[in-house]
């Protein structure tokens, strides 16, 4: 059974190749330009994958400080208090968080479309409903992306989207750089680009690039990206991460969490101690959380014009 796709998205996709407009033929799509013929996976998806090599130029400005000015802030994400969207009593998926979720975007135009890039198992889909955006789950191989595709290359046209969405993809990407610029390329000005990436998690999948938070900050700002947030989580800690996933895999979290605590305790009052006798910023709860967190957040946009592109 092939996957709905809506005239919408039929719209949006090119090839990612050339990334000329497709076609829509019986069974697929077609490239009017370099004659590829794209299929359906036996899920049913519209397999855009690259099937040959493809060459990527990316140029980097040397000899420039990419380092974040004193009022970046790196501290635990507070809740957005002027969140368009009411989340009451819904549900949130692994790894969102309510303070993560009071940041969505809420489209007031009909038939704007939302990229779940690197979807999984589309579990944010319940959650991005109350945004208001037409959902496009996309993933590498995945059964429950709309779109199989690769995201270094990613088959929609410029400025076709106004929220991208990330979810603990970027560590798994073997160029990071050029995944940040293909959701650059397309987002629409003025669109939100949010999401998660590994930092002292264990090793899980393919795993290429853990970010710090100077790397999450690199790495958006190479783009292009307006930096809004970056966040360390103060829940999902390094010691959390390594205890769930990898010192007692299968367990369930709370017990596993529990097997932890006393050494997670030793380590909280080691820091408070040191904070006590130094009162150095460097031991305090703030840089003890960035310091040994499981996993960094982020938001930013796109610059809605030139102006605000400068
Ligand atoms: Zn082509």
């Amino acid at each position: 059974m092939r996957k709905n796709i809506s005239n919408r998205i039929w719209d949006i996709l090119t090839c990612p190749y050339c990334e000329s407009s497709l076609l829509r033929i019986d069974n697929g799509a077609k490239c009017p330009d370099c004659r590829e013929e794209y299929g359906y996976s036996k899920q049913g998806q519209l397999d855009l994958r690259l099937q040959r090599k493809k060459s990527y130029q990316l140029q980097f400005g040397l000899g420039t400080s990419f380092l974040p000015g004193e009022d970046a802030d790196f501290g635990v994400l507070r809740k957005n208090a002027s969140s368009p969207i009411d989340f009451a009593n819904i549900k949130i998926p692994l790894h969102l968080t309510e303070e993560l979720i009071s940041y969505f975007p809420k489209t007031e135009q009909n038939g704007d479309i939302m990229l779940d890039l690197g979807c999984g198992k589309a579990i944010h889909r319940e959650v991005c409903r109350h945004t208001g955006f037409e959902y496009l789950g996309f993933d590498y191989s995945l059964p429950d992306a709309l779109i199989l595709g690769d995201a270094h290359s990613l088959p929609f046209k410029d400025n076709s989207f106004g929220f991208v969405l990330s979810i603990a993809v970027l560590e798994h990407i073997q160029y990071p750089f050029v995944m940040m610029k293909e959701a650059y390329r397309g987002l629409k000005p003025g669109g939100k680009f949010i999401g998660t990436v590994a930092f002292l998690e264990p090793l899980h999948g393919v795993s290429f690039y853990h970010h710090t938070h100077l790397g999450t900050f690199n790495s958006l700002q190479f783009a292009g990206f307006k930096i809004e947030h970056i966040a360390p989580s103060a829940k999902w800690s390094g010691l959390t991460a390594l205890a769930s996933m990898k010192l007692f895999p299968r367990l369930p979290r709370f017990i596993s969490e529990l097997l932890i605590f006393p050494l997670y305790l030793l380590h909280r009052i080691w820091w408070k101690l040191g904070y006590l006798i130094t009162h150095s910023n460097r031991a305090s709860e703030k840089f003890r959380i960035l310091n040994i967190t499981g996993a960094f957040s982020f938001i930013a946009h796109k610059a809605a014009d030139k102006a605000e592109g400068s």
